[in-house]
């Protein structure tokens, strides 16, 4: 790595602090889509662009965007970005980091007096996390032109609607189907994150190339057995509703370890009526299984939905599958890629290619252009937790090789 002073990570380093001290919570980060506080972030990194020399408003669907115009305004544009929204009790660089980092990118031309042949648009998109509607990423799906009128009526809880929300926070849901760029406008979308795993820190990496996000498919199961006396109904016999799902959570993760990519969870699982002298006479769990390949995927979960009848029936059991979420993998673009590695390489630093198990805005962006991702080390891995922390030799050199793969940006 070159031994040079930092360029970018002291004045970053610093944004993200301060974005991260706009809380709807004093106790800890929550800034949730159409909060005051996400206004007051908005209007933050509105300043930063403008400071950067961008032209920079606020669109229809509550993200903030940020236009340094190309010298042929006819190329498709660089559109470059994340979220700055966040989960409740959240770190302050997932997400913000990829907002800050382009800003500098931004930043660091104009103070050069350099103008590229393409236009790059930079976008802090709102609602990401889904966190207050239940829905996720409407920001980039308005972008993408993939919202739907069904997202407005999203709620959570006993919150209100996104649609009301969208009003309170002074925005016009008519306006939305116009901010939806139109086919052939923008070139690519590259978004740098943090990791959010700890596969570059073990591989003891700052910088990965992003391959894919992976899909997921997502199973609620309910087990019906019969209750019944915890001290009176012998061992043999008993049908335990609670042990079928724990012996199906069991398979799958003897099913899903040893697969690269392939990783399969039960996040959730409750016994019924869950008293402590009751034999479990029902039990509901849930299943996420991922991976970076949607063949793989499916074959691990076709393997675990044909097994649960078979423990089910051992145990004397009923299983009912209902299916939740099935969505396939998004592969980020090879030629995208290819230039984020040269990108890396060219700071003097190895790096290692990897999917994304968790979603981000660039699957969203995805039906738009080309996407890619850089993905920088946080320690331990640790993510969506006050926890989360990076090293600001690790900003530094992310933001170098965001703005080396800027400049060498080939466009179309
Ligand atoms: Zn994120």
């Amino acid at each position: 790595m070159s031994a040079a002073a930092p360029r970018f990570a002291p004045e970053m380093m610093a944004r993200l602090d301060e974005l991260g001290r706009i809380s709807e919570n004093p106790e800890n980060l929550t800034r949730t889509t159409f909060s005051p506080e996400h206004k007051q972030a908005n209007s933050l990194v509105l300043d930063w662009m403008h400071q950067a020399g961008m032209v920079a408003h606020e669109d229809a669907a509550g993200n903030v965007v940020g236009l340094y115009a190309g010298s042929d305004p006819a190329r498709p544009r660089l559109m470059l970005g994340s979220h700055l929204d966040t989960v409740r009790n959240a770190g302050k660089y997932d997400g913000m980091l990829g907002v800050v980092a382009a800003i500098a990118c931004v930043a660091e031309l104009h103070k050069q007096q350099k103008r590229l042949p393409f236009g790059i648009e930079v976008i802090g998109f709102s609602n990401e996390e889904g966190t207050r509607f239940g829905v996720a990423m409407t920001g980039s799906r308005a972008v993408a032109g993939t919202f739907t009128a069904e997202l407005f009526e999203a709620k959570y809880r006993n919150g209100v609607s996104y649609r009301e929300a969208l009003a309170g926070f002074g925005l016009d849901e008519t306006r939305i189907p116009a901010i939806a760029r139109k086919a052939g406008e923008i070139a690519a979308f590259m978004e740098l994150h943090i990791e959010q795993g700890p596969v570059l820190e073990r591989n003891g990496l700052a910088l990965g190339v992003v391959t894919a996000i992976s899909g997921a498919r997502r199973y609620r199961v309910d087990m019906k057995g019969l209750a019944g006396h915890a001290g009176t109904v012998p061992m043999g016999g008993r049908q335990d509703a609670l042990l079928a799902a724990a012996e199906v959570a069991l398979f799958i993760e003897k099913r899903c370890t040893g697969t690269p990519t392939l990783v399969g969870t039960v996040g959730q699982m409750e016994a019924f009526p869950g008293a402590v002298n009751v034999i479990p006479g029902a039990a509901r769990f849930s299943i996420d299984i991922r991976a970076a390949e949607d063949a793989v995927r499916d074959v691990a979960a076709d393997a675990v939905l044909a097994e649960i009848p078979l423990i089910a029936a051992r145990r004397n059991v009923q299983a009912t599958i209902t299916a939740l979420y099935d969505s396939k993998a998004t592969p980020c673009d090879a030629a995208l890629m290819d230039q984020v590695e040269a990108a890396i390489l060219a700071q003097g630093v190895p790096t290692m290619r990897l999917p994304s198990g968790a979603g981000h805005d660039a699957m969203t962006v995805a039906p738009l252009c080309p996407v890619g991702m850089i993905f920088m080390r946080c320690t331990k891995g640790i993510s969506h937790n006050p926890l989360e922390a990076v090293l600001p030799e690790d900003v530094e050199l992310a933001t170098r090789a965001l703005y080396h793969f800027i400049e060498h940006f080939p466009g179309t």
